[in-house]
């Protein structure tokens, strides 16, 4: 089962596709993570991506498109993934078609979360990641248990610093003017949903699994035993 989850920074995407990759045991392949453990490994694409990143600027659609189609290609994404940050262009949402058929697989669903621009620059702004194992958290809608700490690996917590307002600001922009265009293109491909990103984690959870309907969880016709498998 191949997802995407589209929206503007700070609808919950990360968030999201964390607890839908835990329900659906596919891998949530998040660019913007792989983009920062590049660049705390100062790769050769930590580098180029850097600058373009502090700016609140998109990284060129070749190189998050390669990227893209290597993780899709390592063994853990067979059974489908949970795409969070790509695309983000028309560009790269033609490219993802083309790949995924050259693979001989298709988006099932996009799920793009709905939420007004006033409300996402305060949420971005509450926002907090772990670095040690990515999971995102927000001081208003999804707090840590303990505060400054990560629930599940105990991590210290840190703000992105492409989070300050003014970058925020930028990356809205920028979403406006390229990733805007790519929930019209999926519109029009009928495989989008919409779901009111404003709602509880919880509420909009479930509307995710609601929209996913019964294809996310098949039976498995080869096993004897009663178990689920995830396509
Ligand atoms: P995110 O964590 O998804 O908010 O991404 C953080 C930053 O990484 C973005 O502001 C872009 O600079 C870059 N980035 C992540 N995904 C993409 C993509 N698909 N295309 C271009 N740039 C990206």
């Amino acid at each position: 089962m191949v997802i995407v989850m589209l929206g503007p920074p700070g609808a919950g995407k990360g968030t999201q596709c964390q607890l839908l990759a835990e329900r659906l045991l596919l891998p949530h392949l998040a660019t913007g993570n792989l983009l920062r453990e590049a660049i705390a490994r100062k790769t050769p694409l930590g580098n180029l991506a850097k600058p373009y990143i502090d700016r609140g600027e998109l990284v060129p659609d070749e190189t998050m498109v390669s990227l893209v189609r290597e993780r899709f290609l390592e063994p853990d994404a067979k059974p489908g993934a949970i795409l969070d940050g790509f695309p983000r262009t028309v560009e790269q949402a033609r490219a993802l078609n083309q790949m995924l058929f050259e693979l001989g697989r298709k988006i099932d669903r996009v799920l793009y979360l709905r939420i007004p621009v006033e409300v996402v620059l305060d949420r971005i702004a509450g926002r907090y990641t772990c670095p040690c194992c990515g999971a995102t958290y927000n001081l208003t809608s999804s707090p840590p248990r303990m505060a400054g700490r990560c629930d599940r690996c105990n991590g210290v917590l840190v703000q992105r610093s492409d989070d300050r307002r003014d970058v925020a600001q930028r990356r809205l922009e920028v979403y406006e003017a390229q990733t805007a265009p790519v929930v019209t293109f999926y519109r029009e491909q009928g495989v989008l949903v919409e779901i009111d990103g404003a709602q509880a984690v919880e509420r909009v959870l479930e509307d995710e699994l609601e929209a996913l309907g019964s294809s996310a969880l098949m039976p498995d016709p080869e096993s004897t035993e009663a178990t689920w498998q995830h396509r």
